[in-house]
């Protein structure tokens, strides 16, 4: 028995957590990637495309232990008879400013703001909204630190959302502080999870010892409870930080962007300070019970950059939109990709002198730009005919054996059933005519 009949179907299934897209669902993504690179642009932000596997260590250093993304859910490569230490990229903004180092884009005029977008991988429990392969779309401003820069970051967040339908989303938004702020707040806050130690989980009782406010991120019961009494952040900001997030907070109001203060949110990544953001709806299902969606987040990052190596302060802030959930959000508009042209002709061909010059006719219609579907593989003019019919388009064209031979082509419009037949030669000219 050969080893291919061995296999079973479900042991070439996709793996858990990743999925093909196809289909309808593949423009809905198309779309959507289409229509925030537009806002993106018109902001002043330009492309980048970012390599899917980075050094493993663009990770480690930069998003730390004591987080769930490199503690457990990394996916590591190491290919076989090399000493690389990979990784699947987890998230974006550590690998754009790996970027600028490495292309040097502190010589161009600052501040460098970027878009990107792709899969990125976790491994997470996969769950309705959450995959191990999913989508993000990233925005980071890199060599700015005026709260200027963070409320555009949110602003542009907000408009790709709505601009795919989204009608009740709102900011949930903190400061962590620096580093300087950030000595005394981590005492505090030692101190308190040392009086609680009791109640909090295994992994946050060795959160204490290699990154305390991971804590406040718990997904732990036990843990949680204990986190409602947690010393806040924003009480220990010095003046500095206390006035960059005042500016960010006014130009939110300023904007109309409906925020909330959630003195608890400090996001899962280790490299943020000052402003954080999620950006969020809550849903209330039939029974009443109020889910919370966050379709994005992001902040500032001041000390990414040298962490990374890079020689000086390098003042940042960044986000990412979670793709997947926006296209299965049910407010989602379905923006359609600008290639997907809606048909308005099904070609149908008969006989094989028609079959042989019919790539010619549908050229024609791809120069002029008008949307035309076929079936060129089928023959009988009843099963063309119920195909056409199916997808309702407007107009079909007739090409037989006689018009192949004549250089002409019959125009048949769906809704009237008259028909018309048409100079192959004119037919450029003769469809701009029609409606
Ligand atoms: P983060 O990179 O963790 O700041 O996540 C930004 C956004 O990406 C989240 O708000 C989610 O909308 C989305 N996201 C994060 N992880 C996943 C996942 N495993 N599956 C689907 N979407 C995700």
């Amino acid at each position: 028995m050969s080893a291919q009949k061995r296999i079973k179907t479900e042991d070439i299934a996709s793996p858990k957590g990743m999925r093909d897209i196809t289909g309808e669902l593949y423009f809905d993504y198309q779309g959507f990637f289409e229509k925030a690179q537009e806002v993106a642009s018109y902001y002043g932000f330009q492309p980048i495309e970012l390599p899917i596997i980075e050094r493993e260590l663009i990770f480690t250093t930069t998003i730390e232990e004591g987080t769930d993304i490199v503690d457990k859910e990394m996916y590591t490569l190491r290919p076989p008879k090399s000493r690389d230490k990979l990784a699947l990229r987890p998230e974006g903004t550590a690998g754009a400013v790996r970027a600028y180092i490495e292309r040097g884009m502190q010589s161009m005029p600052q501040p460098v703001m970027l878009y990107y977008y792709g899969p990125f991988f976790r491994h997470d429990k996969p769950q309705k909204g959450r995959y191990r392969e999913f989508r993000q779309f990233g925005l980071e401003i890199i060599g700015a630190e005026q709260a200027i820069t963070d409320a555009l970051i949110i602003k542009v967040n907000m408009l790709m959302l709505e601009e795919a339908g989204a009608n009740n989303i709102a900011v949930k938004i903190n400061s962590i502080g620096n580093n300087e702020c950030r000595v005394n707040y981590i005492k505090e806050l030692t101190a308190y999870y040392r009086k609680n130690i009791e109640k909090i989980g295994k992994l946050d009782k060795q959160r204490l010892k290699t990154n305390p406010l991971r804590i406040l991120d718990s997904k732990d019961p036990n843990t949680m409870e204990v986190n409602e009494g947690a010393p806040d952040s924003i009480s220990f900001l010095s003046t500095d930080c206390k006035k960059h997030f005042k500016k960010v907070l006014e130009y939110l109001e300023e904007m109309k962007i409906p925020y909330q203060i959630d003195k608890a949110l400090v996001r899962g990544l280790s490299y943020y300070t000052d402003t954080v953001f999620e950006i969020f709806e809550d849903i209330t299902d039939e029974d009443g019970k109020v889910e919370t969606v966050v379709y994005g987040g992001g902040g500032r990052y001041d000390y990414l950059a040298k962490t990374l190596g890079f020689k000086k302060d390098l003042p940042a802030v960044g986000s990412a939109l979670g793709v997947d959930r926006i296209v299965e959000a049910k407010w989602y508009k379905h923006l359609k990709p600008r290639i997907i042209k809606k048909p308005k002709f099904y070609f149908i061909q008969l006989g094989i002198e028609a079959k042989m010059k019919s790539m010619s006719v549908i050229e024609i219609l791809r120069k002029a730009k008008v949307g035309v579907k076929q079936s060129l593989s089928k023959d009988k003019l009843s099963v063309q005919l119920g195909i056409a019919e199916k997808l309702k388009v407007p107009y079909t064209l007739i090409f037989g054996q006689k018009e192949a031979l004549d250089g002409k082509i019959i125009v048949r419009s769906m809704d009237t059933r008259s028909q018309k037949s048409i100079e192959i030669e004119n037919l450029s000219e003769y469809i701009k005519t029609l409606k």
